[in-house]
């Protein structure tokens, strides 16, 4: 569920799970995280300030941060839906009304960093295993084949027309390499 621009760091994923609270907030990956669920980063951001300095019911939040009751409620839904977040539901004695007090679920956002982490870790694994396992071929443009693309290929690139050489990938190995630890 997690779908980032550009691909993620292990480093990115270790510093977002270092967090706690609102400092969580500050790291790419959370923000990328509640972006996703969301739809609106500014104001989701600032709702879950909210409700982690106990603004909690969906009026507080609208007054505090001044943005439309419809809004923030919009949002929250969208965070429930996403397992982000959590709401009581209360009455209210005198008026009758339901107060829906809300919670944001700091462990559910670990928990996704975690996953994606794991799977991170897998691609990573997988990608070292075929780098050390296989010899590289690649044009002048960039494109790059395995052994045994190239030389279906004659050592021609079929996309430019022209010569495959021989791609020392241990930098990328090392890459790699470095990646896991
Ligand atoms: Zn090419």
């Amino acid at each position: 569920m997690l779908n980032v621009n550009g691909p993620i760091t292990q480093e990115q994923i270790k510093s977002s799970l270092s967090k706690e609270g609102a400092e969580m907030l500050n790291e790419t990956l959370v923000q990328e995280l509640i972006y996703e669920v969301t739809d609106d980063n500014e104001n989701s951001i600032s709702i879950i300030k909210c409700l982690l300095e106990d603004k909690i019911t969906d009026e507080e939040i609208s007054e505090e941060i001044e943005l439309r009751l419809n809004i923030v409620r919009k949002i929250l839904y969208k965070l429930y839906d996403a397992g982000l977040a959590s709401y009581k539901r209360s009455k209210d004695p005198e008026t009758q009304w339901y107060t829906y007090s809300w919670k944001f679920e700091t462990d559910k956002v670990i928990e996704t960093i975690t996953k994606e982490f794991e799977k991170n870790s897998r691609e990573i694994e997988e990608s070292l295993a075929y780098e050390e396992d296989n010899m590289f071929f690649s044009c002048i443009n960039g494109c790059r084949y395995n052994f045994e693309e190239a030389s279906e290929h004659n050592f021609i690139c079929p996309e430019c027309e022209t010569t495959l050489e021989y791609q020392d990938n241990s930098p990328l190995i090392t890459e790699l390499k470095e990646k896991m630890s």
